[in-house]
């Protein structure tokens, strides 16, 4: 029998205030959830990932179905169809419907994919705005115009000030934008001391079902299901929230971008797998934290701090990322195109650091900004690797990567692929900071404050040989002048044998 709509709900997009689920008739439409084995193969997806994709679709199905709605959904294993566009053409042959109703995707790949199926076949699809995000596409696109350089902080003041969010009237609370100087401190020799509890949901059948489901058709994909505690429904999500706001909120911002050895999420809200598969809507969290502000329980730099990161950054990323791609993608400001070396898959690298960040993002499918952006980031655009394969590689092993937020992180800010869009300067490093802001150069085989042979720090050594490469592209930006001054202060000597140690450094990657 025909069906009016057939309406596409894609994993990512699990709220029951889904726009294309508004107005459905279960007399007249159908759903469709599909589990594609092409979704967990594009990228080489960490077993958390999937499971967590899986759980909570398979959870968000049940509810739909406790309301009595149709969905055909197509569990791994069970149907025939590698990819989601073969699974969507054999459900229009299954139901002919009038037209697909979906909401807009969060990839552009996947975008594409329905358009050309609707010409294919000849049936309209519409594809209804995502009103999870506080600014729509078009929006970003009114108030980013025709500027070349976009800056976050701009659009995050515009956004304070539009949806009234930490606002005393015409003011910001507290009579400053920013607290970042508040923030942002390192730990003293004793680390982070007791810290909270991050919150731990225990899998219930469903999960343990998809857990098993995972361990079957991809054990070689990387990374353990061992400690696999993710939130997978609304109600899990709500609880996530509040934990966090209770409990880590207001320790959020001082030691926001510090790092310790085997304590992977200090005082980070952990939240945003939630968000992302949409089972939180920002508004709600962005009001919370404001209210535990507003009510004395949590200090404003804490609040502001984290407020930033999702009214600010979260929604600034998605507006940069379709406002820029398919370019953002193929983009590769410096021509960079060394492979992965090996342990970026295993953790396996005296470089202490990235042993740290890489086994613990194989644990757990988690790492905080900082890990990612300061420490595997940093690494890979010192060591020239290739944006397309650091880019799938953060998109396949953490548990919140979706690519509208993935790869302007990574091309964007981590790797400065895109030439500096909206980043002023690219963020790189040398161990000094590595060293300031973690304990880890303490437990590892390289020291910091060694400038040549073998134990030199290789990201220091990178750091050097990356600035003497570019000294003459960074020295056109003013926010580049004082980073430049220590590579003047080289001798001819001192930069000749930093640039033969980094050109070994660089052919032997895989040995670090
Ligand atoms: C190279 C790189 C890759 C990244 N890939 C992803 C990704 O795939 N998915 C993802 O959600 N975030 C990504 N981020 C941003 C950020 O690192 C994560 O959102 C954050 O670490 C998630 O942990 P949390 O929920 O504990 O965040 P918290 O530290 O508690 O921050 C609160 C929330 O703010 C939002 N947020 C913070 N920073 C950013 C940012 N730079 N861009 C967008 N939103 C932000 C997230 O929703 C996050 O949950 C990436 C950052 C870098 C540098
Ligand atoms: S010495 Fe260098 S490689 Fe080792 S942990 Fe410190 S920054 Fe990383």
């Amino acid at each position: 029998m025909s069906v009016r709509h057939l309406v596409l709900v894609l994993g990512d997009q699990l709220s029951h205030d889904n726009p294309a689920l508004a107005g459905f008739d279960p007399a007249a439409d159908r759903i469709l959830m599909v589990e594609a084995p092409g979704e967990a193969g594009h990228v080489w997806s960490h077993k958390a990932r999937i499971a967590l994709f899986l759980s909570a679709m398979r959870h968000f199905a049940a509810e739909l179905e406790a309301r009595g709605w149709p969905v055909d959904y197509l569990r791994l294993g069970e149907h025939p169809h590698a990819s989601l566009a073969a699974a969507w053409r054999a459900a229009v042959v299954r139901h002919d419907p009038a037209g697909l109703v979906v909401c807009e995707p969060g990839e552009w790949r996947l975008e594409q994919a329905l358009h050309a199926l609707g010409s294919e076949l000849g049936l309209p699809v519409a594809l209804r705005p995502d009103t999870h995000f506080l600014t729509s596409r078009a929006a970003f696109q009114r108030w980013a115009g025709d500027r070349e350089t976009l800056l976050m902080e701009h659009f995050y003041r515009a956004m304070r000030k539009h949806h009234r969010v930490l606002m005393d009237g015409k003011e910001p609370a507290g009579g400053t934008w920013n607290f970042d100087k508040d923030n942002r401190q390192a730990f003293g020799r004793g680390g982070p001391g007791a810290l909270p509890a991050a919150p731990r949901f225990t899998p219930d059948a469903i999960t343990l079902d998809v857990l098993a489901t995972v361990r079957k058709h991809f054990p070689e994909h990387p990374g353990s299901l061992d400690s696999f505690a993710w939130p997978v429904t609304r109600a899990d999500a709500l609880q996530a929230l509040a934990a966090f706001v209770r409990e880590r909120l207001p320790g959020f911002g001082t030691h926001q971008d510090a790092m310790w050895t085997d304590t992977p999420f200090l005082w980070h809200s952990l939240l945003a797998p939630a968000l992302n598969l949409k089972l939180l809507d920002p508004r709600e969290v962005i009001r919370a934290a404001e209210d535990a502000w507003r009510a004395g329980q949590a200090p404003l730099p804490a609040v502001e701090g984290f407020i930033r990161q999702i009214l600010g950054w979260r929604e600034f990323i998605r507006g940069v990322y379709w406002r820029d791609q398919p370019a953002m993608g193929e983009a590769n400001h410096f021509g960079h195109t060394r492979p992965l070396p090996a342990w970026f898959w295993t953790g396996e690298t005296r470089m202490n650091c990235q042993r740290q960040m890489i086994r613990q993002t194989l644990d757990h499918g988690y790492a905080h900004h900082i890990q990612r952006l300061m420490v595997t980031g940093n690494f890979a655009l010192l060591a020239g690797l290739s944006p397309q394969a650091v880019a799938g590689w953060f998109l396949a092993v953490y548990v919140d990567a979706v690519e509208w937020v993935e790869l302007p992180n990574v091309a964007g800010m981590a790797l400065y692929a895109n030439g500096g869009r909206f980043t002023s300067k690219p963020y790189v490093a040398s161990g000094a900071y590595i060293k300031r802001m973690s304990n880890y150069c303490s437990g590892c085989s390289y020291s910091p404050d060694v400038k040549t042979g073998p134990r030199a720090c290789p990201v220091s050594t990178l750091y050097w040989d990356f600035l003497d490469r570019h000294a003459h592209m960074l020295a056109t930006n003013p926010r580049c002048t004082l980073m430049l001054k220590p590579l003047e202060r080289m001798s001819e000597i001192e930069r000749a044998a930093m640039r033969s140690h980094a050109a070994a450094l660089a052919d032997g990657l895989d040995k670090l």
